[in-house]
């Protein structure tokens, strides 16, 4: 079993040039920095519409998020590599499909025009936007995972609804999550994580990081890859703030709430 320094990741990033609205690329400044802190290297591709792309030759996927004019450039696209990254997610590919790019990984999404914009049926789930006027999700948010509390923020007007059975990411503490109204937040399959939150997720989300860099070591060197432990100081100190924040801030939106009710 080659040591840290022998061992080598391919990550490939969909549209990172396009969809990468509040910076959700720094998810891939994440996973090298955590690979290459343990003498792994990673290789990132950016994968653009038109590009040649064998989701079986890589060994991590993700996608950020996007306004609707970004989803609509790359919908097609995407669609075309549906089959080749379905087969590959149900193979075992770990994946991190993040707020406009999770919402194209369900069946479909419905943009704030009214158009329906496919999606590559990854999550059995559909997204509604129910158009421009209507309130946006914004604000920090609070998870309940399997990795523990997860910290991020969300800016998104769609609404998304699982289909039954279909597993969420987690569930919220704070903030919106998938519609605001089901305590839903995100989905799961197999080793494919989908989510609203922005941040980026993975840099004060380390044990979601590790959970996908481990999941790619274990099935390109088996089992008994191991995944070294890091110094998380920094990380937690981010996420503990990022939290008291966020359990903060919600007090306020329900102070406000409570206000505006006590006004009627
Ligand atoms: N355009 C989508 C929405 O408004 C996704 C936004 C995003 O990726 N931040 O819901």
């Amino acid at each position: 079993m080659p040591d840290g320094d022998g061992m080598r990741l391919r990550l490939a990033h969909l549209y990172a040039d396009v969809m990468n609205v509040y910076g959700d690329r720094g998810n891939a400044i994440a996973l090298r920095y955590r690979c290459e802190a343990r003498g792994i290297a990673l290789d990132v591709d950016g994968i653009g519409i038109g590009d040649t792309f064998d989701p079986g030759e890589y060994d991590l996927l993700i996608i950020g998020g996007g306004e609707d004019r970004e989803q609509r450039r790359i919908a097609d696209d995407l669609v075309g590599r549906g089959p080749a990254i379905r087969s590959a997610i149900e193979d075992g590919l770990p994946t991190l499909a993040v707020c406009g790019g999770f919402q194209l990984f369900g069946e479909r999404y419905v943009d704030a025009d009214g158009g329906v914009l496919p999606g590559i049926g990854v999550f059995g789930m559909e997204t509604r936007h129910p158009g421009e006027g209507e309130e946006r999700a914004i604000g920090n948010v609070l998870l309940q995972t399997g990795y523990g509390e997860v910290v991020g923020f969300e800016n998104h007007g769609g609404r998304t609804w699982l289909d039954d059975g279909q597993e969420p990411f987690g569930t919220v503490i704070a903030g919106r999550g998938n519609n605001g109204k089901d305590g839903s937040e995100g989905a799961r399959v197999a080793n494919a994580i989908g989510t609203y939150l922005h941040g980026s997720l993975l840099p004060k989300n380390p044990a979601v990081a590790d959970f996908l860099l481990g999941t790619a070591l274990a099935r390109r060197y088996g089992e008994g890859a191991r995944l070294e432990p890091l110094d998380g100081a920094l990380e937690e100190s981010a996420r503990a703030a990022a939290s008291t924040i966020t359990r903060r801030g919600d007090g306020e939106g329900l102070r406000r709430r409570l206000r505006g009710l006590l006004r009627r």
